[in-house]
């Protein structure tokens, strides 16, 4: 159950109440939480599983510090699923209805699909394809598989594929639905600069933490390709999609990818109503320029350029051509060694 453990028979304890929210207006624990909140504000779903987190600890008799180590646990993947792991360790502390706390740890159902296998989430155990026991999940994206030493996390392998879901009121809730987020591998491909990669790895890891589904879609273009997108629209069938020639596009020197979002099913797709905006935010945090907020907005885009501009690509024609990507990473000071 998501729902509180420890919320019944307060009732009368609410004469403090004004007292108490007094007191909460300077505590740390509020100071933290208005921090939170401005940091996640594009992201109406995270700010959604911080209000139930809030609302849960406030049933809980938890000393400030308490609050804010339960904010900062909640912080590292700001989620649904995390809300109820975060609320579910309180409960655990504070030694509240054990059996309700345990459902609070871990999902009660869902799928999981890590290290090539599949697995049925059966309350926190990972059932394999022959019906056995073969690892356990928790809310905070831990895995551990029985024939592993080291756990896994579903944020940080961004091949991973789960679905975590809580039973509430004899329903299935989803808290996590996340699709791998590089199943073409464009990140790892040589054209792409490894150093711009690792940093789009990071974005992505981030966006999964905040229960994000997002994915690659294109990123490295050779010229001719660019040449071909450009036509399109002016002298060739279709939308217009770029202002960019050959030469002219991040995406031409392996500094520039497209992610966007996956739906149900796993399939790229460009929502209206995406946090675009947070996505942006986060990726801007990792040292990438944001297409979003260009005047033709490219929501989808960011690209890796250190010391030079959005509109400086074209300058390294010369240099892709008589020495390939090497020589612009070179000139950039980003080349694949550190
Ligand atoms: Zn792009």
């Amino acid at each position: 159950m998501v729902d509180s453990v420890g919320g019944t028979d307060r009732s009368n304890e609410t004469s403090s109440l004004s007292e108490s929210l007094a007191r909460e207006q300077t505590s740390a624990a509020s100071v933290r939480e208005q921090e939170l909140r401005a940091e996640l504000a594009a992201n109406p779903q995270a700010v959604a599983a911080l209000d139930q987190l809030s609302a849960n600890l406030n049933c809980y008799n938890l000393s400030d510090q308490q609050r804010v180590e339960a904010l900062d646990a909640f912080a590292a993947a700001p989620n649904a699923a995390t809300a109820a792991y975060v609320e579910g360790t309180v409960a655990q502390t504070l030694g509240v209805n054990p059996a309700a706390t345990q459902s609070l740890l871990s999902p009660d159902a869902g799928t999981l699909t890590i290290a090539g296998q599949t697995y049925t989430i059966d309350h926190g155990t990972l059932i394999g394809a022959d019906g056995r026991p073969a690892g356990t999940i928790n809310n905070n994206g831990e895995v551990q598989l029985s024939t592993e030493q080291q756990p896994r996390n579903v944020y940080s392998d961004l091949s991973a594929r789960v679905r975590m879901q809580e039973q509430v009121n004899s329903e299935l809730q989803t808290m996590l639905d996340l699709h791998p987020a590089d199943r073409r591998g464009r990140l790892d491909d040589a054209n792409v600069n490894q150093d711009f990669a690792d940093r789009v790895r990071q974005t992505l890891e981030r966006a999964r933490r905040e229960g994000m589904d997002m994915q690659t879609d294109l990123a490295y273009r050779t010229f001719a390709q660019q040449d071909a997108l450009y036509a399109q629209g002016r002298t060739a069938p279709g939308n217009r999609v770029t202002n960019a020639r050959g030469g002219q596009s991040w995406h031409n020197y392996g500094l520039a990818v497209d992610l966007v979002f996956s739906t149900p099913t796993g399939q790229p797709s460009w929502p209206e109503n995406g946090n675009w905006t947070r996505y942006g935010q986060i990726a801007d945090g990792y040292g990438l320029t944001w297409g979003g907020n260009w005047r033709n907005p490219d929501r989808p885009h960011v690209e890796y350029h250190p010391g030079f501009g959005a509109g400086d690509a074209g300058q390294f024609a010369g240099n892709m051509r008589q020495g390939g990507l090497e020589a612009v990473w070179d000139r950039m000071g980003i080349g694949q060694q550190p």
